[in-house]
């Protein structure tokens, strides 16, 4: 019994690992879910530490507010965690034709540049604009001119 006990959840340890990028939308909830409890027990460890940090344990009102430093380990757990959580959103949301807005998290079409409610411009991903080809050189002192230039815009000196 406790055999298969703990076989079972090395199957499942596994299966965690070898998650690729695509999931199933059934395995993207409970792998959310999953990450909603890391994160709840992660603030949970910086409310913690900020308030033994804050002598509040001893009955004593802190006398300032502790430095941010002393939960560098518990603002970068919380990070990943969110990371991660994001990724499964943005996943979820790109199977939609859809993308958040990192600063209003409103959800717009996956190809807009603009978020239509705040305006922040999305970067644009490399892999969806492949980079031209090398661009010509000003034979004259070398820096790269538009193609089709006829004149250098650096030195101004002629190109045919
Ligand atoms: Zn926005
Ligand atoms: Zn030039």
């Amino acid at each position: 019994m406790a055999e298969l006990e703990k076989e079972d959840v090395e199957v499942k340890e596994e299966k965690k690992e070898n998650a690729s990028e695509k999931r199933s939308p059934a395995e993207r909830t409970a792998e959310k879910e999953e990450l909603k409890v890391q994160l709840d027990t992660a603030y949970q460890a910086l409310g913690q530490k900020f308030y033994k940090a804050c002598g509040v344990s001893n009955g004593k009102r802190p006398a300032e507010v502790p430095r941010a430093s002393l939960f560098n380990d518990q603002i970068a757990e919380i990070g990943k965690i969110k990371s991660k959580y994001d990724a499964i959103v943005s996943e979820e949301l790109a199977e939609k034709g859809l993308k958040a807005c990192p600063e209003c998290e409103n959800e717009v079409v996956l190809k807009s540049l603009y978020c239509n409610m705040c305006g922040f411009k999305f970067p644009v991903k490399t892999e969806d604009k492949p980079k031209p080809a090398a661009k010509p050189k000003c034979k004259f002192c070398g820096a790269e001119l538009e193609p089709g230039s006829a004149f250098c815009a650096e030195c101004g000196k002629k190109q045919v």
